[in-house]
């Protein structure tokens, strides 16, 4: 405490986004942050949940249309830019063939390629209708049903961000799920260290990532899949088939000031795969730097991080 000269801190355990989150706020206020925190994630937790028919999303799905919050406004909007700018990889009207592949309720099947075909056609969001003024939404067709899961995460750890600087803590992080988002530098001013996972080898890392004031965030199949008849499918669906894409890569880490173009570009770029993706970060390179791991356990990173991310593998690769 503060007679001591140590630093106050707070820290949290949440359940909440079907996974475990952890909050942690160091100086004045930390407290006060940590609680403001929990109530930001248990709000938005109720607001865009696809598993609970009250949602906003939920209620959304079922009509087609309907007036949304400021927030799910937003999430959509932002949604539907990283639809075009990422041409259509990132696709929020997922939610039917999520259903399909049982992922919604873990009654894991194997749908039959013409049901994936039909699904996929419906999933056009250029049909999506905002009004800016009223927040209302207009679903494209009546079978369009939106799932906000690749975005919600890093929208929700740049909402603790907001809470962290209003709230004027030192410095704080959020881990939602393995997510992480950093709020300043560490208690003693040093970077924080994050552990970036080895997807080939869940036991280990793959590296250690120094940042601050940055989300980390990484999308991979190994996080959700099942297996039948000896093959695995996760839960990262490539809007062009209705398949997982399956196209070498493990895992996705996206750094970036920007929590919630984080999470959404994970998603994206792990469905683009390898070559696309680092298309993709040339043409943006100043929003975000990226980690790709392979399935061949090779190492892809971008110039952006080239002295902060340190790693004991051989084969890592640096796109400039
Ligand atoms: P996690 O939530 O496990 O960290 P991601 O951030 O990678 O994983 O998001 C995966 C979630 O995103 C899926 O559970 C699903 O809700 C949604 N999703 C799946 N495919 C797509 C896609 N092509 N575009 C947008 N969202 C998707």
């Amino acid at each position: 405490d503060e007679a001591s000269g140590e630093v106050l801190s707070a820290s949290r355990d949440i359940f909440a986004m079907d996974t475990y989150m952890t909050v942690e706020a160091y100086g004045d206020h930390c407290q006060e942050a940590v609680d403001q925190a929990e109530e930001e994630i248990l709000r938005l937790d109720q607001m865009l949940s696809t598993g609970s028919i009250s949602s906003e999303i939920s209620k959304l799905n079922q009509d087609g249309y309907g007036t949304v919050s400021r927030d799910t406004f937003y999430l959509i909007q932002r949604s539907l830019e990283l639809y075009q700018e990422t041409d259509g990889a990132f696709n929020i009207a997922v939610y039917p063939v999520m259903r399909a592949w049982g992922f919604t309720d873990q009654n894991y099947k194997v749908p039959d390629e013409t049901e994936l075909k039909k699904l996929i056609s419906d999933m056009d969001l250029t049909g999506v209708v905002l009004d800016e003024k009223t927040y209302r939404v207009q679903l494209a067709n009546d079978e369009m049903e939106i799932d906000l899961g690749g975005i919600a995460k890093g929208y929700t750890s740049s909402r603790i961000m907001d809470i962290f600087k209003s709230c004027k803590v030192e410095s704080g992080m959020v881990s939602l799920g393995g997510n992480v988002q950093l709020y300043g530098a560490k208690a003693d001013g040093s970077s924080w260290r994050v552990a970036i996972e080895d997807p080939n080898n869940l036991s280990g890392y793959a590296g250690i990532l120094e940042a601050k004031n940055r989300a980390v965030i990484t999308s991979g199949g190994y996080e959700r899949y099942f297996e039948q008849d000896g093959k695995e499918y996760h839960h990262i669906i490539d809007p062009k088939t209705g398949y997982p894409a399956d196209n070498g890569l493990k895992s996705v880490t996206i750094v970036s000031a920007d929590g919630t173009l984080a999470d959404g570009l994970s998603t994206s770029l792990f469905i683009m795969g390898k070559d696309r993706a680092l298309e993709f970060w040339q043409a943006h390179s100043e929003e975000f730097d990226a980690v790709l791991i392979m399935e061949d356990g090779s190492i892809y990173i971008t110039e952006g991080i080239e002295n902060d991310f340190q790693t004991e593998q051989k084969s890592v690769i640096v796109r400039k």
